[in-house]
């Protein structure tokens, strides 16, 4: 262990381990097997990395992501470490050189692709080579559940049977039972032991926006909050991608596409940029984003709502990698409410997987509901407590409002009935203003009891109250697609006025407020003259990692510019205590980043 300790001080740079880390660490080193699920940003990594180091042989490490393995290895070389990879992008000669390295005993770590590890030709050559454990990196992909299932995975466990006496990790952010259960079944991974570290993003706040126009909120909130970040924007289908890119860079932001349907070199094209310059925003689909290990994504948006809480805390979980303060925040409105509910009744799934899908969505629309602490909602979903509400969600910082809406509620739901459950959301509401267009006038409905009785609300206020009805049953859509409610059972008690409902007050305008002061990239929370230090580093890093063709947080992490700011090194040596600056880095640019602060001292 004290080699273990020496190693994350003098190659990473770091004091101590965090949560788990040692543990695990050990574990390993020991040789035995473990499971490791830990939030993204929690460090992870440093889990096999380390004990890869100090255990006799070479790290293999099993990743999904192959369009990403060249930036984490080029991370491990800017670190001194010996690192390679093997995949399907590599020429033949790279391909002999790096098996040849392997085979001398030259790399301390190596991530291959798993279909190339399940090759036979890969298999042969690591037994022929000295292996010192195995990791096994987003292991969820094992799930058939998530979205993220990649079949080979399943036929891992012949690691166990060719490598009986080799240590294997399993490494995961994707935090539910089921996952956590299908991981340790299909990975042969019994008598692993578990680390399952606390789910919880302290840094990461949670916004839900609803309302009308989500587009224009999203922008009221990257302007406000995000003028200069990066970030990602997820929206659900590729033309929606398309149109808010083209949006967004009408703004006056550098936004980039990504989608399965753009040409696979524009698509790896518009992630370099993301990865490789500062302030660039991706607008994606699901496609984008595993494994996307980019420190400093300040914020993550959704246009749409995700499919699952699952889903959301994997997106959401790509914001503040690095620890520092990060936004998730989502728009959220009726239409929402209503194309899921239909996308649940058209699904041609069998019962049981029909069931999960929709108890899925469920949750998901009752995190978006909830008038209480969503961070508390959203670990106990993954079985964590959390004692005190979070003081940095939406409803901690500004209490939504509710009103008793049973009295609303059943004039809704008495439109509905009266109009025959024949009708849209869009008519209803215009049945209860009292509006006497020519099809309400066709139809007689200026003549019904419930026409004008809901003159005293807005249109908004209509709508967000069938908002809630619809999230919480009361009412359903047709299976159709044209957005035709009717009353369900539920209904039945809240006509009768045998149940009261209380009902989220519906956000006024833009200007809800929001507590604290804004929150982008770290350098604005300091002061004036830091914050121009912390940008001349920024720039020198950027030029650093221009010359190199590398992301410039391989270099060094915004968060460890931020602690030269505050200590101000003078000296190579004083330079070597500041976290996140190890041996091989200051040797690299100890000196390029002193010089800076020099001449600010000077
Ligand atoms: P994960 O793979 O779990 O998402 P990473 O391994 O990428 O997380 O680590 C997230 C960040 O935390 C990285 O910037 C990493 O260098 C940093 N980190 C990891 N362990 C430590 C530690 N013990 N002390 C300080 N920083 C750490
Ligand atoms: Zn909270």
């Amino acid at each position: 262990m004290n080699q273990a300790l020496e190693i994350l001080r003098k190659v990473f740079g770091y004091d101590a381990f965090r949560h788990r880390q040692e543990a695990i660490v050990r574990t390993v080193i020991e040789g035995g097997d473990a499971l490791v699920l830990m939030p993204t940003g929690g460090g992870k990594s440093l889990c096999y990395q380390i004990p890869a180091l100090v255990r006799e042989g070479t790290g293999v490490v099993v990743s999904p992501l192959i369009a990403l393995m060249q930036d984490q290895v080029e991370a491990l070389r800017q670190l001194g470490i010996r690192a390679a990879f093997l995949n399907s992008t590599l020429d033949a000669q790279t391909v002999r050189e790096t098996e040849q390295a392997l085979l001398s005993g030259g790399l301390d770590l190596l991530y291959v692709a798993p279909e190339r590890l399940l090759g036979e030709r890969t298999l042969g050559l690591l037994s022929r080579s000295r292996i010192a454990l195995f990791a096994i990196d987003e292991a969820h992909c094992v799930s058939q559940w998530g979205h993220d299932f990649r079949p080979e995975y399943r036929r891992l466990s012949v690691l166990h049977q060719r490598f009986p006496g080799v240590p294997r990790l399993a490494l995961t952010a994707t935090a539910d039972r089921r996952t956590r259960a299908e991981i340790a079944e299909q990975l042969d991974l019994a008598d692993a032991a578990w680390f399952v570290n606390s789910f919880d993003r302290p840094n990461i706040r949670y916004i839900v926006s609803d309302g009308a126009s989500p587009r224009d909120r999203l922008w009221r909130f990257l302007e406000r909050e995000h003028p200069r970040d990066a970030g990602i924007v997820y929206c659900l289908s590729r033309k929606r991608v398309e149109e808010v890119a083209e949006w967004l860079s009408r703004k006056g932001r550098v936004a980039l596409p990504y989608h399965a349907g753009l040409p696979d070199r524009l698509r790896a094209h518009h992630q370099a940029r993301f990865l490789r310059e500062e302030g660039v925003i991706v607008v994606a689909t699901i496609a984008f984003g595993m494994g996307i290990d980019k420190p400093d994504v300040r914020f993550v948006a959704h246009l749409n709502l995700p499919r699952s809480i699952e889903a959301y805390y994997q997106e959401t979980g790509r914001a503040g990698r690095d620890g520092l303060p990060a936004d998730a925040w989502m728009a959220y409105g009726l239409q929402d409410v209503i194309t899921l509910r239909q996308m649940i009744q058209e699904s041609e799934a069998d019962e049981s997987h029909k069931r999960i899908t929709h108890q899925k969505l469920e949750a998901m629309l009752g995190l978006c509901e909830l008038t209480s602490c969503r961070r508390q909602a959203l670990l106990a979903y993954f079985d964590e407590r959390l004692e005190e509400p979070c003081g940095n969600c939406d409803n901690c910082l500004a209490p939504p409002e509710t009103w008793d809406g049973t009295e609303a509620a059943r004039k809704a739901l008495s439109c509905v009935w009266r109009t025959g459950q024949r009708f849209g959301v869009t008519y209803v509401v215009d049945v209860l203003l009292g509006k006497e267009h020519e099809r309400i006038v066709a139809n007689r409905h200026h003549r019904l009891s419930t026409f004008g009785i809901g003159a005293d609300l807005g249109a908004g206020e209509w709508r967000a109250i069938f908002r809630q009805l619809l999230a919480g049953g009361w009412l359903a859509t047709d299976s159709e697609g044209h957005g035709t409610l009717r009353l369900t059972e539920k209904a039945r008690p809240l006509l009768r006025g045998e149940v009261t409902l209380p009902l989220r007050r519906p956000a006024k305008g833009q200007g809800r407020s929001r507590g604290g002061v804004r929150r982008g990239s770290p350098a604005e929370s300091l002061p004036e003259a830091d914050r121009l230090l912390f940008e001349a580093l920024r720039a020198r890093r950027l030029e650093l990692a221009r010359e190199q063709g590398v992301p410039p947080y391989v270099i060094f992490h915004d968060q460890t510019l931020v602690e030269m700011v505050v200590h101000r090194p003078a000296t190579l040596l004083e330079m070597e205590q500041v976290p996140g600056v190890g041996e091989t880095k200051l040797a690299r640019y100890g000196r390029a980043f002193l010089e800076v602060i020099e001449r600010f001292e000077g």
